[in-house]
């Protein structure tokens, strides 16, 4: 980013990068054909279109005919979590506390659901998750996130995959904050819906896919009817240029990510060792088993909303929680998941990095953000010192 401005929200949405954006413009001005029209222009489209879901296959270890592309990962999540509950309208769901709201606010029209309880270090238990099953043995649906969005812990969803898979019940995860980030498996995570989104690894808004494993895609119904498109389960012409970029990036994020994730964990040690210094701070969620470019601190005293106004006067963009909480006053439901008081939930700085973050956004941030936290416990009648 430019001299004097830091962004440190990766997790609410990215830059495009310069090969995603190349590779989507032809198919914005001149290549302009529908995918399904039976001339050279159309079927360079469907070619197009065909190859970047062999990428996105390749990414995750599928098979293209596993992919369908949707409009976003709430489209995804909203999918694979409808899709399966019309199928079996009277069946009990499991998901976890800290789901992101595409899960959450789907799922909670059912009678019949199990939320996991998420630990103060950011994990659900596996022996909560069989006592749920046991508990509920018509359980058709389990949607558990993979890398939570506020606090980047990776939840154990191989293992939550081996038990859904003995026992027939599909499983879906919620990777919108992994991929691109971690390497994603999904024949060894066990899977059988997986939900990711191209603007969280620098692809454009409004593309993204949910993953379907081949033998259970009988038991998902069509999201949009209409015409033959995704194989006749998700009907409308193909953003085809959103498509192609989320091609190229999903690649681009594999290729890169040794590199890119050991700088990433330099910068981040960094933050870490200088919020060290800084009294009553703390780390919301373990470090192990983590997002590499996620951070997430509580300032005891502070109010997370005035926080980010003084690092925004500074030039630095982040978040408190989800990007889309912020804006209104309730603290964040993952934090308050963790079993974080009212008041500390409320006082959260999110720090997201991506592989355009800098060593002089990090500097920028590390000058001000001491002085901004010792200035707001200044003037703050909640902080005795
Ligand atoms: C961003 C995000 C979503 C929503 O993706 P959109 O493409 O913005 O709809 C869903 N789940 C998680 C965990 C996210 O971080």
């Amino acid at each position: 980013m430019s001299n004097n401005m830091a962004y440190f929200d990766n997790a609410a949405t990215t830059k495009i990068s310069d090969n995603v954006l190349a590779a989507m413009m032809p198919y914005l001005t001149e290549n302009y054909g529908n995918p399904s029209s039976i001339y050279r222009l159309g079927t360079e489209s469907w070619r197009a279109v065909a190859e970047a879901r062999a990428k996105v296959a390749t990414a995750i270890n599928c098979q293209p005919n596993e992919i369908f592309f949707t409009g976003s990962g709430s489209e995804a999540n909203n999918w694979a979590i409808k899709g399966c509950m019309e199928n079996e309208p009277q069946s009990a769901v499991i998901t976890s506390a800290f789901e992101h709201h595409a899960v959450l606010h789907v799922v909670k029209k059912r009678d019949n659901i199990t939320y996991l309880p998420v630990y103060d270090d950011g994990f659900v238990r596996l022996a909560d998750f069989t006592r749920a099953l046991e508990n509920n043995p018509d359980t058709a649906l389990v949607t558990i996130m993979h890398a939570n969005n506020e606090i980047g812990t990776i939840q154990p969803i191989a293992e939550i995959g081996t038990i859904c898979r003995e026992r027939g019940v599909l499983f879906h995860t919620d990777a919108v904050q992994s991929v691109g980030n971690v390497h994603i498996d999904v024949q060894a995570m066990n899977v059988d819906m997986l939900s990711l989104t191209g603007h969280k690894f620098h692809a454009m808004k409004g593309v993204g896919a949910l993953y379907v494993r081949k033998a259970v895609q009988r038991r998902l119904g069509s999201f949009i009817r209409g015409g033959a498109q995704e194989s006749g389960k998700r009907a409308g012409t193909e953003n085809v240029a959103g498509i192609v970029g989320l091609g190229v990036a999903i690649e681009e994020a594999v290729s890169d990510m040794e590199r890119k994730n050991a700088k990433l964990l330099e910068l981040r040690q960094r933050i870490l060792n200088e919020v060290a210094h800084i009294p009553k701070a703390r780390l919301n969620g373990a470090i192990e088993s983590r997002l590499p470019n996620n951070l997430n601190f509580s300032f005891e005293g502070i109010e997370g909303e005035a926080l980010l106004l003084q690092l925004d006067m500074s030039g630095i963009c982040a978040s408190s929680g989800s990007a889309c909480t912020s804006g209104s006053l309730d603290p964040s439901h993952v934090l308050l998941a963790l079993g974080l008081p009212h008041e500390i939930a409320h006082g959260s700085l999110r720090l997201t990095m991506s592989k355009y973050t800098t060593d002089e956004e990090v500097d920028l941030l590390l000058t001000k953000l001491p002085i901004i936290v010792a200035k707001l416990r200044a003037m703050s009648p909640m902080w005795e010192g």
